[in-house]
């Protein structure tokens, strides 16, 4: 059975796919069968190669109880790796709680989440949250499959995002905290000092830069004392439901990928977006309500870049310059930026991305704060981090992978960016190895508990793991 991954980037066909229901089947699967690589396969939604495997496939769907409990007077929940976060939240509303972190959307499994460092805006990622991990692994370098409880240190740093390569995660114990109200207000401004200004009143805000318009649209956010939603909040659902889920998209569908015009492209952000942005006031809902959308409608790709707030401002310059070189605009590089570009061999690119590609998407902007984990793409000492989404709804991809390579390698050199885990993925070992100070320190975990590199496929191994590493490929080419 052929497997596709929400982005329909990643295709490939399994050996087998198994879908256990109890950890019992998982330990004898792996103790009596032995095989030579498993992966394991949530809802698909990576973009990054991360689910890839010619060998086992594990599918964790019907592992998705889920366990409210007390503890020392904390509200925590115990829930199956394989339950997917919008029905986990819906439970937890039940009982007046929800997860301390939220994504753009809720489809991802809570297992899935967290071993790519999933984000929302104004706080850590999920990952950072996790209290422990109970994971199916070769415990101690054993030739056995056990189960283990993983509650501190650095396995648990490890364990909170692994991309798969520790083992089997079968649950996850996480913190909730009681159910709040968000209010939320749309407002516009010129440059992105006025946009981070915004943050000292809105700490879960996220912000746009609009393309060929080049300002900004702030969501500003912040916790609301109010417990009853806002009179017009279910308006307000509709409006974005319509306007912002399906509206924005259909245009962006047919003046970019159906019509291929640069012209409406530019239109559409120059004339008609601005118009539809709500100017209704402040509305107050439900966080989960507020903080999330139906982003998964229709199929598109995401490459999203890390950097920390010191960066921030000369990233924006960088990405708007090329975009606007990229669109055909007369644009000057100085002699630092095309030294750099020669030092990492890009100089010819920029030749070749010139006019070749008209950026048509919003640039979404989210502050994601220090997590203690040891590669999510916030972790670290530096206690900001913003992530910038590039994304495209045009196929083929190739002009796009073209420009988001030029703008990510060059990032990634002149201040460190990093890309997510979980969303399309360039960099190789060299490159991974620069961007996390604590890479080798998840190896070594990984190492105790997955000795024979199992629970790897190619793509971990070729950025994760170094890539002479021997005893992977031949396991890789036998598989
Ligand atoms: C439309 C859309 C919107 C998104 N919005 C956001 C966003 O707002 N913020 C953000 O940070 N990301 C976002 N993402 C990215 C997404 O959250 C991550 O890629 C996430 O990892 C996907 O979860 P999944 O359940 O689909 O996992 P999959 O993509 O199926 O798997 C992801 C990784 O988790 C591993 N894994 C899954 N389950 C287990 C397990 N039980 N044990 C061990 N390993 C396991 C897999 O092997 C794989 O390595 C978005 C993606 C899409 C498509």
């Amino acid at each position: 059975m052929v497997v596709e991954n929400f982005g329909r980037n990643i295709r490939f066909e399994p050996a087998n796919i198994l879908s256990p229901k109890t950890s019992e089947q998982i330990i004898e699967y792996l103790n009596e069968q032995r095989p030579r690589q498993v992966r394991v396969i949530a809802s698909s939604h990576s973009w990054s190669p991360l689910i890839e495997t010619k060998s086992t496939l594990i599918d964790l769907e019907q592992m998705n109880e889920v366990n409210i409990f007390e503890e020392a007077g904390e509200s925590l929940v115990r829930v199956g790796a394989g339950c997917q976060i919008k029905r986990l939240i819906d439970i937890l509303n039940k009982a007046g709680l929800t997860l301390p972190s939220l994504g753009l959307i809720t489809e991802q499994t809570i297992a899935g989440a967290i071993s790519t460092g999933t984000h929302g805006s104004g706080k850590n990622s999920l990952s950072h949250y996790v209290k422990e991990v109970s994971l199916i692994s070769y415990q101690n370098q054993s030739d056995t499959a056990s189960l283990s409880r993983i509650t501190q240190g650095p396995d648990l740093e490890a364990a909170r995002c692994s991309l798969g390569c520790l083992g089997i995660i079968v649950e996850v114990v996480l913190p909730c905290i009681p159910q709040y109200m968000v209010t939320e207000k749309w407002t516009s401004c010129t440059t992105l000092s006025a946009a981070l200004a915004r943050e000292k009143d809105s700490p879960l805000q996220q912000f746009f830069l609009l393309p060929h318009r080049w300002s900004y649209f702030c969501q500003e956010r912040t916790v609301s004392k109010r417990t009853k939603r806002s009179l017009f909040a279910p308006i307000y659902q509709i409006y974005w439901f319509l306007f912002f889920d399906v509206g924005i998209h259909l245009g962006i569908l047919f003046s970019a990928r159906w019509m291929k015009s640069r012209k409406m492209v530019r239109f559409l952000y120059r004339r008609l977006i601005p118009l539809f942005v709500p100017r209704l006031g402040a509305v107050t809902d439900r966080s989960d309500r507020i903080l999330t959308m139906e982003h998964e409608m229709f199929r598109h790709l995401e490459l999203e870049l890390f950097v920390i707030r010191e960066h921030l401002h000369e990233a924006v310059e960088w990405i708007t310059k090329v975009l606007k070189f990229a669109d055909g605009e007369e644009v000057h590089f100085s002699d630092t930026e095309r030294s750099m570009l020669r030092k990492i061999g890009l100089e010819q690119s920029l030749t070749e991305i010139k006019n070749s590609y008209t950026h048509h998407y919003p640039i979404c902007f989210r502050r994601i704060l220090a997590d203690e984990t040891m590669i999510s793409m916030s972790s670290g000492d530096h206690k900001e981090w913003y992530s910038i989404s590039l994304i495209t709804y045009v196929e083929p991809r190739e002009r796009f992978f073209q420009l988001v390579t030029f703008l990510a390698k060059y990032l990634a050199e002149s201040q460190g960016a990093r890309i997510h885990w979980g969303k399309w993925f360039l960099f190789d070992s060299e490159q991974t190895d620069k961007c996390y100070p604590r890479l080798n320190e998840f190896r070594d975990v990984c190492q105790k508990h997955d000795g024979q590199g199992v629970f790897r496929n190619t793509f971990v191994n070729n950025v994760v793991f170094s890539q002479s590493d021997n005893q992977f490929k031949e396991l890789d080419r036998r598989s």
